[in-house]
């Protein structure tokens, strides 16, 4: 079966990966000549599904446990399974409790416990919170091995119209897609280097107006998100938000304030009004869209959920 996928973001990379298991012929198409459109590259890469449950549904959690098992599979060597902690400067520590009452997959970690777990942060918190499930990955670097690998498997990878019919299309082109149900959600997200902090696992920090977290990358690169803004504007971040992300990790470590500021980066989350993705299906367009910011979370179980939907429609047909 001759499939296009349009989007060559998470949603799309993953659709390809479990379209191509089930042996179609696959085509993905996506013009950008540059990656400011497309949200994927600015993520964080947490696959954090119980801290996620703060502020999401139940299918939040249980969808996004199948994920690092669908990443380390897909792309051995990728996934870091070392937790995340959530911690709370003192004057917030209420807010820790808030955040476990409504949440599960956690154990509570003293100072002692804490410094084991990430020395550099030894005497900076009394007291947090370690989800020792959860995971996370380097999204630019997986979104490259991913087309890498694709490629390597007879996916070709187009930025003009495709060439010739296609039995079915897959539209994953996120907030670029022209359906009025969707709305971007802004995200802005920092990305410092320094040697004076190392970190093996992403670290949440209690905020008052958006969940702000360190993620650390390979050679002492952290990435500091992120901002949720209703709105799908894509221009510069703002220095409010610049000041409030970098506060963050200063209040973290005071080492990120002699930090590198190597990029600053806006990503337009596409969501739906319940902040849950939907894989649609209208005539020969299936559509994977709406990951909101569970897009490493949740596309591997809505590329699974697509891919059945395309085999029962070729059978239909
Ligand atoms: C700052 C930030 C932090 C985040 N952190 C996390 C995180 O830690 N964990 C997590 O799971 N999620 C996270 N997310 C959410 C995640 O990034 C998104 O849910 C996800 O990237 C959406 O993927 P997508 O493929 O639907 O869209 P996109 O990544 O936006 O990809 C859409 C693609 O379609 C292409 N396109 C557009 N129009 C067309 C067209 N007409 N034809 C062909 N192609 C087209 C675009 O060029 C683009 O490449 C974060 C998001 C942001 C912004």
């Amino acid at each position: 079966m001759r499939i296009l996928i349009k989007g060559a973001g998470v949603a799309g990379l993953t659709a390809a990966h479990e379209l191509l298991a089930r042996g179609g012929d696959i085509t993905v198409l996506d013009p950008r000549s540059d990656t400011s459109a497309t949200a994927s590259w600015y993520a964080g890469g947490m696959l954090a599904p119980y801290c996620e449950r703060e502020s999401a549904d139940e299918q939040v959690l249980e969808l996004g446990l199948k994920a690092a098992c669908w990443w380390e599979a897909a792309l051995p060597g990728s996934v870091v399974r070392n937790g995340t902690l959530v911690l709370a400067p003192a004057r917030d520590i209420r807010e820790l409790d808030r955040f476990g009452s409504r949440t599960s997959g956690f154990s509570h970690v003293d100072a002692q416990e804490l410094a084991n777990l990430e020395p550099d942060l030894e005497g900076r918190f009394r007291r947090g919170l370690f989800f020792k499930e959860e995971a996370h990955l380097d999204p630019r670097r997986a979104l490259t091995m991913l087309a890498e690998k694709l490629a390597a498997s007879g996916v070709r990878f187009v930025s003009g119209e495709g060439d010739g019919t296609f039995d079915v299309i897959v539209d994953c082109t996120g907030y670029g897609a022209a359906n009025p149900d969707l709305r971007g959600v802004r995200g802005e997200m920092l990305v410092l280097q320094t040697r004076d902090v190392s970190l093996a696992r992403p670290v949440r920090l209690i905020h008052p107006r958006f969940p702000v977290y360190i993620v650390p990358r390979a050679h002492h690169i952290f990435m500091v998100g992120a901002t949720m803004i209703e709105s799908d504007a894509t221009g510069p971040i703002t220095a409010r938000s610049m000041m409030e992300l970098l506060n963050a990790a200063y209040s973290l470590h005071p080492a990120f304030g002699e930090a590198a500021i190597l990029e600053t980066g806006v990503g337009v989350r596409p969501a739906y009004a319940d902040n849950f993705p939907r894989v649609q299906r209208e005539g020969k367009v299936i559509s994977i869209n709406g990951l909101y910011r569970h897009g490493f979370l949740l596309a591997p179980t809505m590329a699974i959920q697509a891919a059945a939907m395309v085999f029962k429609y070729e059978k239909a047909a």
